[in-house]
């Protein structure tokens, strides 16, 4: 079992936790676009409010909205998701309505032909960030909704017959039918990739779980042993047996065995630190990784964990002891041999008398 060198790493993130820190990344880029933008806006406005009534009126709107956007994105108590809909909704009505303005109400569609232009640009970010942050299903419903509206638009306006903006307004209606394409079919591959590592991530974890006692199992322990042999620092291993455990079996039956087992695994992790490491090396038998550098803090820590199995109430009040052997990491070490010393050292243990706790120096 000792060469299953190959196992992947055990201490893989759960999928809530990566979930929380991509929510997290995209708060703050919200935030730092929103900020960047309002300044921009607010220019434009400026610049333009004089000649321009979409901008005098529709602008100030929009950085009420980007402040408000801000304020929400600071409160983590209001759902990402919500602010994501909101403001990709409100965003894509502003600019249908600013498409509405430069095709229905000014005099000179050339003219502004620029900004028309811009305004797709803007469909473009909205889709983009679409796909992104919401599911696919609801992006591709945007898209077909922004589709929709602006072909029906289209069609409205350059309805006389053809022209040159006609043709223009149809090629930029092409780009964008073409780009969502693009966008859902990335946004299927994204999420089958995400799906594919979700499922390994989980085989991993349960391959390298022990499934009674939820601990890390024996290849978990191996790839964990190879990782701290790695780090070139002296470590603790303690090896422990339950004392006759067989007995306990044949008295109380396999289904209080099992019971043990889990509230030994228990016990012993109430005593170790939360950066330490505790598997089931296999049947009764558990191991303690810890950073513990010297002998005697290393032994003290076993007796200390020897006298809380004793003292342990456990389920029917079935007596438990267990035995232990201990020894520190050198630097010529590999797992094998780190182990084989634990053992002598539990063998010794159990060879005195058992409930006890045996050394073997390095
Ligand atoms: P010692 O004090 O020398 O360690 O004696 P022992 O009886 O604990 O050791 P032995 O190796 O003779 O027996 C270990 C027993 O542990 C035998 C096996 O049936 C039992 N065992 C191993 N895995 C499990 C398990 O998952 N559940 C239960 N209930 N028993 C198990
Ligand atoms: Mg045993
Ligand atoms: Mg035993």
């Amino acid at each position: 079992m000792l060469s299953d060198s190959s196992a992947p790493n055990t201490s893989t993130e759960n999928p809530a936790e990566i979930t929380r820190r991509w929510e997290r990344r995209r708060r703050y880029f919200y935030l730092v676009v929103s900020l960047a933008g309002i300044p921009s806006i607010l220019a434009v406005w400026w610049q333009h409010h004089a000649d321009n009534p979409f901008i005098a009126i529709v602008y100030p709107l929009l950085i009420l909205a980007g402040l408000a956007w801000s304020a929400a994105l600071l409160w983590p108590r209001i759902p990402l998701a919500w602010i994501e809909r909101t403001v990709l909704f409100i965003i894509s009505l502003l600019f249908l309505s600013k498409l509405v303005y430069l095709l229905f109400f000014t005099q000179d569609l050339n003219g502004v032909w620029a900004e028309v232009e811009a305004v797709y640009w803007v469909f473009v970010f909205i889709l983009v960030i679409g796909y992104i942050a919401l599911p696919r299903r609801l992006a591709l419903e945007l898209s077909l909704l922004l589709l929709v509206a602006t072909s029906a638009l289209g069609l409205w306006r350059f309805w006389d017959g053809p022209s040159l903006p006609g043709i223009e307004f149809l090629r930029l209606e092409v780009r964008i039918a073409g780009l969502s394409f693009l966008l859902f079919v990335l946004a299927r591959t994204k999420d089958e990739f995400n799906q594919t590592l979700l499922a390994a991530n989980q085989m991993h974890r349960i391959a390298h779980t022990d499934s009674l006692t939820q601990l890390p199992n024996r290849r978990g322990l191996n790839h964990l042993l190879e990782e701290h042999l790695t780090r070139r620092k002296p470590f603790t291993v303690i090896l422990i047996d339950i004392d006759h455990f067989k007995l306990i079996n044949d008295t109380f039956g396999h289904e209080s065995g099992d019971a043990i087992l889990c509230q030994v695994g228990e016990c012993l992790q109430h005593q170790i630190r939360a950066g330490d490491v505790l598997g089931r090396w296999g049947g009764e038998e558990f191991l303690i990784l810890t950073t513990e550098e010297e002998a005697h803090s290393a032994l003290h820590l076993a007796h200390r964990l020897r006298e809380a199995v004793e003292a342990f109430e456990f389920s029917q009040g079935i007596p438990v002891t267990a035995s232990f052997g201990v020894t520190l990491s050198c630097e010529q070490d590999t797992p094998i041999n780190l182990i084989k010393r634990a053992d002598l050292a539990l063998y010794r243990a159990k060879h005195n008398g058992r409930n006890r706790v045996e050394w073997e120096a390095p």
